[in-house]
C-alpha cells in the first residue's frame, strides 16, 4: 500500500481563546504588578540577650490586603496563559474569603464575571469586600461542600473553576520571578544572618510553604521550613501519620483545613508545630504591640511557632535569623480575634498564653 505524502499530514486547529484578548488581560495583570511596590520585611526589635533576629514579611500591604493577592495573580496568569479563561468565562472559586477578595479584584480588572462559593458563616465584612470588587457570593450551609458546589456551578454555566487548593503549588513560579521566597531572600541580603535558619508559615492551600520549601532546595541554602498548624486541622495529623481528628473547620482564617489539600506538599516541610488557637490569639496581640503593625490571627500562629524555635536556637547557643509570614491585617477580625470578650465567649482565653509569650520573649527560654 502506498501513502500519498501530501495527504498523510494531518492538520487540525481547535479554536482557542482570542489571543488579542488574552494578551490584553495578561498585560493588565502584569501592569498591576509593575505599579506595586514589594511588601516590607520588618525586623522585630528583640530584648537584650538574643542572638536570634526575627523578621515579619508583611503581606497585608498588597492592594487586596493579604498574601492571597500573590496567589490570585498567579492563578489568573496560569489559567489565562493556559487558555482556560476567555472574555465570556465566568470564573468560580471555593474560598474561605481572602482568596475570593483578591480574585474578584483581578476578575474585575480583566472584565470577567466572578462567583465565590463560601460558607454561610463567612463574615459580612468579607462578603462586602468581594462585592465591592464586583464579585458575586454564593453561600452554602455546609462548608465541606464548597469544592463540589464550585465545580458543579462551573460545569453548569460553562464557567471555569480556578481551584486554588489544587493549583496553588504549581501556579506560582517557585524558582523565582519575585515569588515570596525570592523576595524574602533578596530582602535579607544585608542582614547579619542573611540566610534564615527557619521560615515559619501556616498552610491553607499549602502553596506558600511549597514555594518556600522548593526555593530553599533550588538555591541550596540551609533554611528549614516550619509549618504551624491550628486546632481542627488535618495537616499536622496527616504529616505525623495519625488519623485526622475533625469535621469542624479551623477557627484561624486562612490556615488549617478539614482535608489534606492537594497543594500541601509535606515533602518540602521540615517540621510542623501544632499551635492552640488561644495561643494564636495571645501571640497576635503581643506581636501587634512589638511590631507597631496589627496583623491577623494566622500571623499570631506563626509568631508563636517562631518564638518557640528562637528559644530552641538560644538554648543551643546558636545565632541566626527566623522569618515569619505576616499574612493579613487585624482589622478584618475586629469582631472576633481582636475582641477580648469574643475570645472568652469562645473558650479562647489568651491570658495564660500571653504570660508564656512574655516570659519566653524576656528570658529567651521556652517554659517547661
Ligand atoms: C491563605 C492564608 C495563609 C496560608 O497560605 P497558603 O499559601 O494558602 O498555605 C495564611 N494566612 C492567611 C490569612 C491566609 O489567607
Amino acid at each position: 500500500m502506498t501513502t500519498d505524502p501530501v495527504a498523510a499530514l494531518v492538520d487540525v486547529a481547535v479554536p482557542s481563546v482570542d489571543r488579542a484578548w488574552t494578551a490584553e488581560a495578561v498585560r493588565r495583570i502584569r501592569a498591576d504588578q509593575t505599579r506595586s511596590a514589594d511588601t516590607h520585611l520588618v525586623k522585630l526589635a528583640m530584648p537584650p540577650g538574643w542572638q536570634v533576629d526575627l523578621y515579619v514579611k508583611d503581606e497585608s500591604t498588597h492592594p487586596t490586603g493579604s498574601l492571597k493577592h500573590r496567589l490570585a495573580r498567579s492563578l489568573f496568569l496560569h489559567a489565562l496563559c493556559t487558555g482556560w479563561i476567555g472574555p465570556d468565562t465566568t470564573v468560580i472559586e471555593a474560598s474561605s474569603g481572602s482568596t475570593a477578595v483578591s480574585e474578584a479584584y483581578f476578575a474585575q480588572m480583566i472584565g470577567v464575571r466572578f462567583v465565590a462559593v463560601m460558607a454561610r458563616s463567612t463574615s459580612a465584612a468579607k462578603i462586602a469586600l468581594i462585592e465591592r470588587e464586583g464579585g458575586v457570593c454564593h453561600l452554602v450551609d455546609d462548608p465541606s461542600t464548597v469544592y463540589d458546589v464550585a465545580r458543579q456551578l462551573a460545569e453548569r454555566s460553562g464557567g471555569f473553576y480556578l481551584d486554588q487548593f489544587t493549583f496553588a503549588e504549581r501556579a506560582t513560579d517557585w524558582r523565582g520571578n519575585n515569588n515570596i521566597a525570592e523576595s524574602i531572600f533578596d530582602q535579607m541580603a544585608a542582614e547579619p544572618h542573611p540566610v534564615p535558619s527557619w521560615v515559619v508559615v501556616g498552610a491553607g492551600t499549602g502553596g506558600t510553604s511549597a514555594t518556600i520549601g522548593r526555593f530553599t532546595r533550588y538555591r541550596g541554602v540551609d533554611t528549614r521550613v516550619c509549618v504551624v498548624d491550628p486546632e481542627r486541622s488535618v495537616f499536622l495529623p496527616s504529616y505525623s501519620g495519625r488519623p485526622a481528628p475533625t469535621e469542624l473547620g479551623s477557627r484561624i482564617e486562612g490556615i488549617g483545613r478539614p482535608r489534606v489539600e492537594p497543594s500541601f506538599l509535606p515533602s518540602v516541610v521540615d517540621r510542623m508545630l501544632g499551635v492552640p488557637d488561644a495561643a494564636s490569639a495571645a501571640a497576635m496581640g503581643f506581636l501587634a504591640e512589638r511590631l507597631g503593625r496589627r496583623m491577623g490571627p494566622s500571623t499570631g500562629t506563626s509568631f508563636y511557632g517562631a518564638l518557640r524555635l528562637a528559644c530552641e536556637m538560644r538554648a543551643q547557643d546558636r545565632a541566626g535569623s527566623i522569618v515569619l509570614l505576616g499574612c493579613d491585617p487585624a482589622d478584618r477580625y475586629r469582631d472576633s480575634f481582636g475582641d477580648q470578650e469574643w475570645l472568652i465567649a469562645h473558650d479562647l482565653d489568651p491570658r495564660p498564653y500571653r504570660a508564656l509569650v512574655e516570659q519566653a520573649w524576656e528570658s529567651g527560654q521556652w517554659p517547661g
